[in-house]
């Protein structure tokens, strides 16, 4: 097989030029490495194409043009930069529906409910950007009278920007940031998921990024990603991905020493208080565990509920659910919820269910895969609620990673906390209460990077993203998410400094 374009009709009848090539030096091309994956439709179970997969060599020479491209991109004024994203932004909007409908066949995105708002978010992302791309600036440091010092903040190189499944397309836009701050980038994409950021860069291309700016290979992560991570040509790696990877990917990069931003797992806890607002809560909770088929990072997949108020919220998250959540084909109107992205991911998930029953939780709701005929071959899970949990159990440790929330109990402030940060990760917390002296200082003691009170999930791009512990460290997003894809260098300017005083 050696087409690099193939005609594919989505669901909703619309058939469009899918690019299976990598994406090297502003052309598809095939892998030297002769290798391709499959894209799979999770509703169906069925292969939507094969791609191209990288090996070392395709690493090797997408490096190599990456480095040349690299002399001319950094010194682009930020406004020629600023344009480019800009016609970006308009290419994105005029084939939203497409994009959408991609995302939504790859990974099983409902259309309406979730793939379009991955779109938007990306929309909104390089609008972002493209307001960064001409503001960056170093400071003028006051030293002594006899010299100054100032700061340029200077592009850090060739990134290596490897992304998860669970927004193809939305992590790829967070990680332009890159471009942003004059960096040349390299994606590789999820093997589950990597048709629309093919799509994506020829829009770029269309924009007027120059051959070896931004560049995709797709292939697996311990082929195509380890060869990447490992190559001296890459100056830095960010990864948005779980912790076991994550582990592996920091131990790679030490061999040149890149920097490395690190966005992995999560297991967002949500404390609801007896004074909360209590249909708000009931709302928020449902949203950051049930969107995106509970396949957040900052999936809020641990609930404590006040004593007072625990069967109540238990009935009340069930109702809600039950109405504002209805499960079925991607395509189908009014669809919240779709299927699991990969076999992998469904059968690691009935596992979890199945060991939730074993260890003795409450099942509230779901608990198994549904019953309607048409889902049976793709790979949906029910929407599953357990109460009762205790904080020792696997389903409430680790990271399931999809529709399955853990509720368990608390009576004071303090088990809450100590409930909240019983675990290896800290990517988000959640907190409901009316009285805001209480939650503002709750925020404080939460081992997390990111704390929502009187909300969930409901991140900004414009505010910094990230986790602590064992969900990774640096930021994404927001002027930190910029500076993170940039190296101070600071000039020392004698204005007649006298020697002997050194
Ligand atoms: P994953 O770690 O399996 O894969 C992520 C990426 O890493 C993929 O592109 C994969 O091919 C690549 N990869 C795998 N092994 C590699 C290696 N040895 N060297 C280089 N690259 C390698 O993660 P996933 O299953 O795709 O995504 C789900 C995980 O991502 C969850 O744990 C979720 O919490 C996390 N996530 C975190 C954030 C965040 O911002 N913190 C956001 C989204 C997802």
């Amino acid at each position: 097989m050696t087409d690099l374009f193939v005609d594919i009709t989505l669901p909703n009848n619309v058939t469009y030029k899918q690019p299976i090539g990598l994406f090297i030096n502003n052309e598809f091309v095939a892998a030297k490495s002769g290798e391709f994956i499959s894209s799979i439709n999770p509703a169906t179970d069925e292969v939507i194409t094969k791609v191209h997969a990288a090996g070392p060599e395709d690493v090797d020479l997408a490096v190599k043009y990456a480095r040349g491209a690299f002399k001319a991109w950094k010194k682009f004024d930020g406004s020629d930069r600023r344009d480019l994203f800009l016609k970006l932004a308009s290419l994105v909007e005029r084939d939203y529906d497409l994009l959408a409908a991609i995302e939504a066949n790859d990974a099983g995105k409902p259309y309406d409910n979730n793939a379009k708002f991955d779109v938007d978010e990306t929309l909104e992302v390089i609008k972002y950007l493209a307001g960064w791309t001409d503001k960056i600036q170093g400071k003028t440091i006051p030293t002594t009278s006899k010299k100054f010092a100032y700061t340029i903040m200077e592009p850090i190189g060739v990134c290596g920007l490897i992304t998860p499944f669970n927004y193809p397309l939305a992590m790829s836009a967070w990680k332009l940031a890159a471009l942003a701050a004059g960096n040349c980038a390299i994606y590789k994409s999820s093997e589950y998921t990597p048709l629309s950021i093919l799509y994506f860069v020829q829009l770029c291309k269309e924009a007027g990024f120059p051959p070896g700016v931004i560049q995709v290979l797709s292939g697996s992560g311990m082929v195509a990603g380890d060869a990447l991570v490992k190559h001296l040509g890459v100056d830095k790696i960010a990864f948005t991905g779980s912790t076991f990877t994550a582990r592996k990917i920091q131990a790679n990069a030490a061999i040149n020493l890149k920097p490395c931003t690190i966005e992995a797992g999560g297991k967002t806890p949500v404390l609801v208080f007896d004074d909360c607002d209590f249909e708000e809560a009931v709302a928020w909770s449902a949203v950051g565990i049930f969107s995106n088929m509970g396949q957040i990072c900052t999936g809020s997949s641990r609930i404590y509920v006040q004593d007072t108020i625990y069967e109540k919220f238990l009935a009340a998250l069930k109702e809600h659910v039950e109405k504002e959540y209805p499960q079925g084909m991607p395509f189908e109107d009014g669809v919240v919820v779709g299927p699991q992205v990969s076999k992998v991911q469904y059968e690691k998930i009935l596992g979890y269910l199945k060991a939730g029953k074993e260890e003795g939780a409450r099942v509230i709701l779901g608990g198994d895969v549904p019953s309607r005929p048409d889902l049976q071959k793709g790979y949906f899970i029910q929407p599953t609620i357990f109460a009762d949990v205790q904080p020792d159990f696997k389903i409430v440790q680790e990271e399931i990673f999809g529709p399955v929330v853990s509720i368990g109990v608390f009576k004071t402030e303090e088990e809450a906390i100590e409930l909240a940060n019983n675990t290896v990760y800290g990517l988000g917390a959640s907190i409901f209460t009316k009285d805001i002296t209480r939650a503002t200082l709750m925020a404080q003691d939460l081992e997390s990077g990111m704390v929502w009170i009187n909300s969930n999930n409901d991140s900004d791009i414009k505010v910094p993203f990230g986790g602590v512990k064992l969900s990774g460290h640096g930021r994404e997003l927001g002027q930190i998410g910029v500076e993170a894809f940039m190296a101070p260098k600071s000039v020392h300017v004698n204005l007649g400094n006298n020697l002997t005083k050194l």
